[in-house]
């Protein structure tokens, strides 16, 4: 039996949580650092950008866009499904495409508002 450990990635899914502009990227690996599913890893290329290698394990937290020091270095893409949808002008509320009839408008102010303001 060999005791050699590998690194598989995940089987493809359409799922492309975040795209790095190789262009842009100082490498400086910030967002390989805050992750906090290790999506990424660092690239043995170096002075490559490092890789996406588990895109299906993102959260969508954000946290390696906010902490990249390279504005533009780095992107969130949102599943498709959630990128899909319509407004209400009015109010600016979002709705799912498929919604047939969408709730009117939430008035209530949000929870704990009154503490706020108290
Ligand atoms: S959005 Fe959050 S979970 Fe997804 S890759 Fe960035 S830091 Fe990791
Ligand atoms: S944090 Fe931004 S600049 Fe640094 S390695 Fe990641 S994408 Fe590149």
């Amino acid at each position: 039996m060999d005791n050699k450990a590998y690194l598989v990635p995940n089987p493809m899914t359409p799922c492309q949580n975040v795209v790095i502009d190789p262009e842009l990227c100082s490498v400086c690996h910030s967002c390989v650092e805050v992750c906090r599913t290790d999506v990424f890893v660092p690239n043995p290329e170096k002075g490559k950008p490092p890789i996406v290698l588990y895109p299906d394990e993102c959260w969508f937290c954000g946290n390696c866009v906010e902490h990249c020091p390279v504005p533009g270095a780095i992107r969130m893409q949102h599943p498709l499904n959630q990128r899909i949808g319509w407004k209400r002008k009015e109010t600016g509320e979002y709705f799912r495409v498929g919604m047939k009839n969408p709730p009117p408008p939430n008035l209530r102010p949000p929870a704990g508002i009154e503490r706020i303001t108290k």
